[in-house]
């Protein structure tokens, strides 16, 4: 056995705890502060993180003999990139494992908005039968614009056409023939905002992509448009969306992420035409199973010197 210290910050599931153990010490603190990661990094050669554990460039100043910063999942947000390349430490995710978790649950905020199943629900629970109230709209003929034609993106367009609806996709970092092989049809984000029924964002963070949805960008969709978002907090304009919500102009809006998490009772989480869930969009059994094993083996790739599958830095 190697004397390789491995720190999970945010937990993993035992398969991966497994794979780690067999070359490793493994430190499974869950719950760590962000005052302790800074205090007890410079001990560990490895760390894996999921969304919650943020590695800033401190982070990355105190974390003497780190060579490898793990993300159990897709997005790296939370990782100062930047740092951590100028400190020599190689960062990894597992982009695959949460893809399908991430695209069912696109489709499940689609129908429980436009079915207002949670409405139905919370009646039903409260002995009220609201038939007559709870009057639907299809996705059957109607038209997606998938924001982000990337592995989500994809998979939400498959689920989206047996559902016989229509897909457009915007990616700027695609080129048309891509976008068509992968199964969409390629439009600029102007036109896929006039054209959508439901607009569905699966883009990362960015500058670029920074309230790509705001007041701007709401104007020019149809009226009654439906919006989903299960990318990230900060790529729609909250303030914006309620606006649009209040006027009408959009006729729902399902989410999974926000730019504040949590962010407790606010107008846009209470809103009545507003279906959200805590950030689960990677939240199920198989995929958490998934992204531990994909990320453990690649952090031991990456202290044994061997090939990476997923480096980002
Ligand atoms: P991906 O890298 O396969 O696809 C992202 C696509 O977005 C790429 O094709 C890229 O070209 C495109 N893109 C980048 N910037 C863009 C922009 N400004 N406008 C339009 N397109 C742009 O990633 P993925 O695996 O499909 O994941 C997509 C996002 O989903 C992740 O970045 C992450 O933020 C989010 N995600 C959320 C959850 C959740 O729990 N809700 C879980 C996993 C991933």
């Amino acid at each position: 056995m190697t004397a390789w210290k491995v720190l999970l910050t945010d937990g993993l599931d035992k398969e991966g705890q497994e794979i780690l153990g067999a070359v490793a010490q493994v430190d499974n603190k869950k719950d760590i502060t962000p005052e302790e990661v800074l205090k007890v990094i410079g001990e560990y050669d490895a760390v894996i993180v999921r969304g919650r554990t943020k590695l800033t460039p401190e982070v990355f100043d105190a974390a003497g003999k780190l060579k490898v910063a793990g993300r159990a999942g897709v997005g790296v947000d939370n990782i100062n990139l930047d740092a951590a390349k100028s400190h020599g430490v190689t960062v990894v995710n597992s982009p695959m494992a949460t893809t399908v978790a991430v695209a069912e649950l696109t489709l499940g905020l689609m129908l429980a908005s436009v079915r207002e199943i949670p409405r139905a629900d919370a009646g039903m629970k409260q002995g009220n039968w609201l038939k007559k109230e709870l009057r639907g709209t299809e996705l059957f003929q109607k038209t997606l614009g998938v924001i982000g034609f990337g592995r989500i993106g994809v998979s939400v367009a498959e689920r989206a056409k047996a559902f016989g609806m229509q897909v457009i996709a915007y990616d700027p970092l695609l080129d048309a023939d891509e976008i068509k092989k992968r199964g969409g049809e390629p439009a600029s984000l102007d036109d896929l905002l006039a054209k959508s029924d439901f607009i569905t964002m699966h883009i990362p963070l960015t500058p670029e992509s920074r309230n790509l949805l705001n007041a701007a960008a709401f104007a020019k969709m149809k009226d009654g448009v439906r919006i989903v978002c299960a990318a990230r907090g900060g790529v729609i304009d909250e303030a914006a969306l309620l606006e649009v919500l209040n006027s009408g102009k959009v006729a729902s809006a399902a989410l999974d992420v926000f730019s504040t998490e949590p962010p407790g009772k606010t107008d846009l989480a209470s809103h009545p035409k507003v279906v959200c869930t805590p950030h689960i969009g990677a939240e199920t059994v198989e995929a958490q199973k998934r992204a531990a094993v994909d990320i453990a083996s690649e952090v031991v790739a990456a202290l044994k010197g061997e090939p990476l599958r997923w480096k980002i830095v």
